[in-house]
């Protein structure tokens, strides 16, 4: 017979059309709970030396405002640049080159230096909501603007360079890669069905209940079946609307809640400030309407079985398929386990 906890299979990524490999039988050794974490950083509520912190100096030459709640800039050393020639100046068709526009920015969270999403307060993380609801209506506003992608590097071991708490949004003339996976996956199946595919896969997620971990009137967090890093999850809004502006009052509430509440749970997983690669994947911005497009986010982190140890994507995962130990079932009950308040704080 076979079972999902014992025998090696294949999972179906129905957002991204792709496999992943799962290996049960290699997480079998008991847990060795690390429980002595690493001790709480301490940082000061300002740094006079960093560049987000409110009345400091970027580079550049521009200075912060003295900000009190979110505050956006223009990438000081932008990936993309919004007066790019779009030419394809291609000579050869093995040899394709397309110009790329877009508009980086950058979002402080809070002018606390000191904080992370997991140490603010919920209403804090709202004004977060409404800022990222707010740079999509500009960004996505712009004629060449078709995708604006929301996004926040945790951590060191994630590549952020600065552990003030903030996030960027790279906006581009054209839709990025996981976009045009997730685009056609869902399109296809809102033709074929008339609902949206998360919209379906929400319903039979708290049908079965094994992979949930927080869920509130308005938003769903849950490890998906077909997760490939440790302890990834999907937060999935309840209604299928295409992006963040459509987001009412009550539901922006839910959202900054359904933040606060994973984003604790990690940090309490190893007792350590959590590093991940969280973004939103909303609907393109290129002026159509795009029903089948369901609202959601994903929080992408690198640890396995510890503060220290880290999953990497190396060997056959390059070659050939992301696999994992650890299942989505095991992953999402450590994650229900966790306390709802920060182990800082307990
Ligand atoms: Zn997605």
């Amino acid at each position: 017979m076979f079972t999902l906890s014992e025998h090696p299979h294949r999972r179906f990524n129905p957002l991204t059309n792709e496999w992943i490999l799962v290996s049960p039988h290699r997480a079998k050794r008991p847990w060795q709970g690390e429980v002595a974490g690493t001790p709480p950083e301490t940082r000061p509520a300002y740094d006079p030396t960093c560049y987000l912190c409110p009345g400091n100096a970027r580079a550049g030459g521009n200075v912060n405002p003295p900000y009190t709640g979110t505050f956006v800039f223009d990438n000081d050393f932008p990936a993309l640049l919004p007066d790019t020639p779009t030419d394809e100046p291609t000579d050869h068709p093995l040899f394709r080159v397309q110009g790329e526009r877009g508009i980086c920015r950058v979002i402080c969270f809070s002018p606390r230096h000191d904080l992370t999403l997991a140490q603010m307060e919920t209403p804090d993380i709202r004004r977060v909501v409404d800022t990222w609801a707010e740079q999509t209506l500009d960004l996505g506003g712009r004629d060449f603007i078709r995708y604006v992608q929301i996004f926040e590097n945790r951590g060191e071991m994630m590549g952020a360079s600065n552990p003030h708490p903030h996030g960027q949004i790279w906006s581009t003339m054209r839709l990025p890669r996981e976009i045009d996976k997730e685009l056609t996956a869902q399109h296809d199946y809102f033709n074929a069905h008339g609902v949206t595919l998360l919209g379906d896969y929400l319903a039979e997620e708290r049908r079965r209940a094994e992979r949930l971990v927080y869920a509130n009137e308005h938003w769903t967090v849950l490890v998906p079946f077909w997760a490939v890093w440790p302890f990834e999850t999907l937060l999935i809004s309840n209604r299928a609307v295409p992006s963040l502006p459509a987001l009412d009052d009550a539901e922006r509430d839910a959202l900054a809640d359904a933040l606060h509440q994973i984003t604790v749970r990690y940090d309490n997983v190893f007792r350590t400030s959590f590093p991940y690669s969280m973004g939103f994947h909303q609907a393109p911005t290129d002026g159509a309407q795009h029903p089948y497009w369901h609202l959601h986010a994903h929080f992408y982190p690198p640890l396995l079985r510890s503060a220290t140890v880290k999953k990497h994507m190396v060997g056959y995962e390059m070659l050939g398929t992301p696999q994992r130990d650890i299942t989505a079932e095991q992953a999402a009950d450590r994650l229900r386990q966790q306390s709802a308040v920060h182990y800082t704080r307990a």
